[in-house]
């Protein structure tokens, strides 16, 4: 008798998700998928984005370096899994510093940059409070300690909320909690909540204020407790190095735009348009969306309508290096107070929206992300935009419907029909968990589709 026949499996995407699922199943040890990987981008996606910058003439080792753009920083705590995987590829990663700022901005010095930079920051703080945070020498240093102690002490309120005051989850009869009504509910005033605790978590999520607001209070919490006091990591030279161990021997296609994808009695049929223009048809065992859910709403009837629901967002990253959009201080940190592996992310807020300027590679590369201070367009290296998937109370249930495990989660009758697996499709991606949409929740998706079919995840045996 002859060896079963291999199942072909599609996986659409390749962001960290798509890039993990189809490492788990190409390297099956009973090799038992054919992989393939369709990407509508002209690169693989997971760092399409990143540069490679000159290292600060007084670096000592080499000369260039790749650098993340986006951001793919991690942190103790939060992301196990990520870890386990980086540990298990052998992609080395390093513990990262930070000293961040916090201005307001008046909105009306937004259109002209000079003011913008000029503006003083409120705060300086240094994560996981690895030091004394530098302060300005223009600060009136008793109106500086006053705030210093200000934001200190609502810090540690804050703290112990998430670590001793729950939030509701869901019940019958109501959603599960919002941030906003968390935060109302442990009495944490709005000049702290304005101008630190929104800066900073929507810096994380990289989405608007009032956008955060909306998140599920547990998935806040959860971040915050995990990741307390825990170190931030980035991966050496940037996660190309995770890219392509990952995407050793893979088969991929790319420039290929899924736009449908029909579960039918000769398999699943996946409709795209290749490099050409030219409009294809492949059939399939299996089908792995691992691309956002406006996305699979758009290519996969069953979820048509459900994953409407789920809130999305775009948010621009621009690579530069025009200093002008600094603050002032940060020259005279840089060349006093820090240390030499510190970056400085700084936080300006303006009507409910954070940029976050972070420098890096000694200010050879200023990455801006949400930008509201205006760059000059001669200094831009490059500037992308990225789908960013939010998170609310009715997004969660449906999501944690999708993914829940219908043996074990009881008798409650779910709203949404369509369970991950059913026809053969599957989803995964940073949104497809139950927390914050970052890429822990990459891996764990991933992670997941691959214990559906059985697969063993070798950083778990280890
Ligand atoms: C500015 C920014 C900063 C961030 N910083 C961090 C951070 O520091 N740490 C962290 O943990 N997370 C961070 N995140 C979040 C994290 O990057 C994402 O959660 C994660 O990259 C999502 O990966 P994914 O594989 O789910 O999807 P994606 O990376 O979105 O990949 C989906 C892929 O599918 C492709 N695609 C879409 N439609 C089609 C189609 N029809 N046919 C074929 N291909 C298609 C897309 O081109 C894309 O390549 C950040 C996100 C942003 C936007």
């Amino acid at each position: 008798m002859g060896e079963p026949r291999r199942k072909s499996v599609a996986i659409i995407g390749t962001g960290l998700s798509g890039l993990v699922t189809a490492y788990l199943l190409h390297h099956d040890r009973q090799k038992r998928f054919d992989v393939k990987l369709f990407e509508k981008g002209e690169e693989l996606s997971f760092c399409a984005e990143s540069l490679r910058v000159q290292k600060p003439e007084d670096s000592s080792s080499a000369q260039s370096v790749w650098a993340d753009v986006p951001m793919r920083a991690f942190a103790g705590g939060f992301y196990q899994n990520l870890i386990r995987l980086y540990d298990y590829l052998g992609v080395p990663y390093q513990s990262q510093d930070f000293i961040f700022t916090f201005t307001q901005l008046d909105s009306r010095r937004i259109s002209d940059c000079n003011d913008v930079s000029s503006a003083a920051p409120s705060m300086t703080h240094a994560s996981n409070f690895h030091r004394i945070p530098p302060i300005p020498r223009t600060a009136d240093i008793f109106f500086w300690l006053l705030e210093a102690l200000y934001a200190l002490f609502f810090n540690l309120w804050f703290t112990l909320c998430v670590y001793y005051v729950a939030p509701y989850e869901e019940t019958s009869s109501s959603q599960s909690e919002t941030f906003r009504d968390y935060i109302k509910r442990t009495y944490l005033p709005r000049y702290y909540v304005d101008n630190y605790l929104l800066p900073l978590m929507a810096s994380v999520s990289t989405c608007s204020h009032e956008e955060l607001l909306d998140f599920p209070a547990s998935d806040v919490l959860e971040y915050k407790r995990r990741t307390h006091r825990q170190p931030h990591y980035v991966v050496k030279n940037g996660v190309r190095a995770a890219q392509d161990r990952l995407a050793q021997d893979l088969n991929v296609l790319l420039k290929a735009c899924v736009q449908n994808v029909v579960p039918g009695s000769n398999g699943i049929a996946l409709h795209y348009i290749d490099a050409a223009g030219e409009h294809k048809v492949e059939n399939f065992d299996l089908v792995v969306l691992a691309v956002s859910p406006d996305v699979v709403s758009a290519v996969f009837e069953p979820l048509r309508e459900t994953l409407r629901r789920i809130p999305t967002t775009t948010v621009q990253t621009v690579a530069h290096n025009d200093m002008s959009t600094l603050p002032r201080v940060s020259a005279e940190f840089r060349n006093k107070n820090l240390g030499a592996t510190d970056q400085m992310i700084h936080f300006r807020s303006s009507k409910g929206t954070t940029e976050a300027i972070h420098e890096q590679e000694g200010r050879s590369l200023i990455v801006t992300t949400n930008p509201i201070t205006p760059i000059k367009p001669s200094r831009i290296m490059r500037s992308a935009k990225f789908t960013r998937v939010l998170r609310s109370p009715e997004s969660r249930r449906i999501v944690n419907e999708i993914f829940a495990d219908r043996a074990t989660s009881g008798c409650k009758k779910p709203t949404v029909q369509w369970h991950n697996g059913d026809d053969g499709v599957f989803i995964a991606g940073g949104w497809c968990w139950d927390g914050m949409v970052l890429l822990e929740g990459c891996v764990v998706s991933a992670m997941r589709v691959a214990s559906s079919l059985d697969v063993e995840i070798p950083w778990m045996s280890r």
